[in-house]
């Protein structure tokens, strides 16, 4: 027995079948009618659909000068295994992240020369104002927040990126359908058309960001962009002085998966953007592949202060270039208690004086 290929419903995934009645392709299950000349060429399609090719030449960072590392210091904290370079002239002692020691290892060695940085913006006098702005005001908030001696722990920390650029060549496949419905006076009538819409096109991604460091949690890193890429400039050593600066700990080549994710989602919402005037709309193939795909390393500037209170970390965070920053803080039900308890005690005053000019009069 000859094995027949079997043709699948693109509307439910039914098996279709040709109707020689009204000679059209049918689906049994869900009743949708085909053109067999538009069926043929959609199954086409299909069949050709190409896969991802996403691939990148990884040769982000480059060789240090002659001599010039031997300027930088390397620190590792024993607690977070944080690893912070900084030049030979500040000294760092306690870990931006966790707030614990930090011993030196000594000369950087192998670590990859970043290719650009943006230096900080934002010095540390306007970092702590921001900080004790963003404190002002809060009762609640415990003591140790507030410390002068504290808050001049706040550090500068410059954050590896890989920035990826590309030039990505995509095909996109569409499912959409469009609903029209009517009435006579016997029945309501819904028709639904269906309808597979390509898009071919070149996009080009610059500089697509994701950071190299598994210590700086992402979703505080991503509530502190955008950085601004104008002001970022040729690396060079004394952009660190008086900074630390994380090592990456994640390379360009583990960042590639988060970098393509980030690349097909914005094209996919690019070229679906102009499919337009449809009841619905779903992505039902994309391929898309790279060209020139570049990987550089860059550092960004951004303030940490590390506060730990009742065995918890809060971690303020600053853009060291706009001054955008987050940072949640914790409320103290000790202080609460006194609070109220203040109130309290003001009151049995005031009902104690009533008393009094009562017996008065
Ligand atoms: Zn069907
Ligand atoms: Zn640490």
């Amino acid at each position: 027995m000859a094995a027949i290929k079997e043709y699948k419903c693109p509307c439910c995934g039914g098996a279709v079948e040709f109707d020689s009645k009204i000679q059209k392709i049918k689906c049994p299950y869900c009743d949708t009618e085909f053109d067999t000349e538009a069926f043929t060429a959609h199954e086409e399609e299909v069949q050709n659909a190409k896969p991802d090719e996403m691939d990148w030449e990884t040769t982000a960072g480059g060789a240090w000068e002659q001599g010039e590392e031997s300027t930088l210091r390397s620190y590792v904290c024993n607690s977070c295994g944080g690893e912070i370079v900084c030049d030979e002239n500040t000294a760092a002692t306690s870990c931006p992240y966790c707030g614990n020691p930090v011993v030196m290892m000594g000369q950087v060695s192998g670590a990859l020369k970043p290719d650009y940085v943006i230096p900080f913006k934002i010095d540390k006098k306007a970092a702590k104002e921001a900080l004790q702005r963003h404190y002002k005001g809060k009762k609640l908030l415990p003591k140790i927040f507030k410390k002068e001696n504290h808050i001049d722990e706040i550090k500068g920390v410059y954050v590896p990126f890989w920035l990826f650029d590309a030039d990505a060549d995509a095909d996109i496949r569409y499912k959409a359908t469009r609903v029209r419905t009517w009435s006579d006076s016997d029945y309501d009538y819904t028709e639904t058309s269906y309808y597979s819409i390509g898009r071919s096109g070149d996009i080009g991604f610059d500089r697509v960001p994701v950071d190299g460091s598994s210590k700086m949690p992402d979703d505080l890193m991503e509530s502190i962009e955008p950085f601004k890429f104008e002001d970022a400039v040729d690396f060079k050593t004394a952009y660190l002085a008086g900074y630390l600066a994380d090592k990456y700990d994640v390379t360009a080549e583990q960042s590639i998966d988060r970098a393509n994710e980030r690349i097909k989602r914005s094209t996919e919402d690019a070229f679906a953007s102009t499919v337009k005037g449809y009841h619905s709309v779903t992505t039902e193939n994309s391929s898309i592949r790279l060209h020139n795909g570049k990987a550089k390393y860059a550092l960004y500037p951004v303030w940490l202060l590390n506060t730990t209170w009742k065995g918890k970390k809060y971690l303020f965070a600053m853009n060291g270039q706009t001054g955008k920053f987050v940072g949640d803080l914790p409320v103290d039900n000790g202080l609460y208690f006194k609070w109220l308890g203040g109130l309290t005690a003001g009151f049995g005053v005031i009902a104690l004086i009533a008393y009094f000019l009562f017996w008065l009069f």
